[in-house]
């Protein structure tokens, strides 16, 4: 019997909003289940995208990422899957990882686990539909965990991820804040890849969090996320940086 279900919901819930804040602030918590936080390699940059697929500005992202050579992944909402699902397809077909991000971008916090359950399912087939296979990672909306969502996961054979920076590019300031708010990854990379560093044969890399769109309505603005990553791909690949799927940025040479 699990714990959480028998206490008093007043007091389980109480108990739940504390660890779940924790488990937002600090994204690497492996409280609830083991997650995906970081590449396996200083080399490997893991760049992610929340809440497209956004046809305002995933495109001209797709031909920013072609240009540098960049595969990345995009954790998509479900509703939106099915309202394009060729731009989805498109993901795919040019290299990238298409994930799950609920059908409709709830605080799973306040879901009990069946609709939990029913979030991931229908964005799970919205994705399937799109592209013909089954997704293989998740990522919670807002980074809110509780202690029902990784068993969720995990029957549909999820992997969840989370990350090492989100620099909040949905924030409405201008692109410089958003380009300095990212300066950590060159800092990280520039510290870990200097010759004779331990860190460069047995360190990890970042997961980057960033957004294509929004929750809230398809088409939104995102040109300052554009705008800082068209100032930082050339930068980071001159640090020695790949550019990598999350499925790459866990995978060992052996597997
Ligand atoms: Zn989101």
């Amino acid at each position: 019997m699990n714990p959480w279900l028998i206490e008093a919901p007043a007091v389980a819930a109480a108990a739940a909003a504390g660890l779940t804040a924790y488990g937002a602030a600090y994204p690497r918590a492996q409280l609830f289940g083991k997650t995906v936080c970081r590449t396996n390699s200083p080399r490997k940059l893991a760049i992610t995208f929340d809440d497209g697929p956004n046809p305002a500005i995933t495109p001209r992202i797709l031909d920013l990422l072609d240009h540098h050579k960049a595969k990345a992944t995009f954790f998509v909402i479900g509703q939106f899957v099915r309202e394009c699902p060729d731009l989805v397809k498109e993901l795919v077909a040019r290299g990238h990882v298409v994930g799950n991000h609920t059908e409709l971008h709830p605080n799973l916090l306040w879901l009990n686990p069946t609709k939990v359950q029913v979030e991931l399912r229908l964005c799970h087939d919205a994705i399937a539909g799109a592209i013909g296979a089954p997704p293989k990672w998740f990522r919670p909306p807002y980074g809110m965990r509780n202690p029902w969502i990784a068993p969720a996961a995990s029957e549909l054979g999820y992997r969840t991820v989370m990350w090492t920076l989100i620099p909040g590019d949905w924030q409405e300031k201008p692109a410089e804040w958003l380009i300095s708010r990212m300066q950590p990854i060159a800092d990280n990379a520039r510290r870990k890849l200097a010759s004779g560093s331990r860190d460069a044969v047995h360190g990890t890399g970042d997961v980057l969090c960033l957004h294509d769109g929004s929750h809230r309505q398809l088409n939104a603005d995102r040109a300052r996320t554009q705008a800082a990553l068209e100032y930082w791909l050339p930068r980071w690949r001159d640090l020695g940086l790949e550019f990598v799927t999350i499925g790459e940025a866990v995978r060992t040479p052996e597997s």
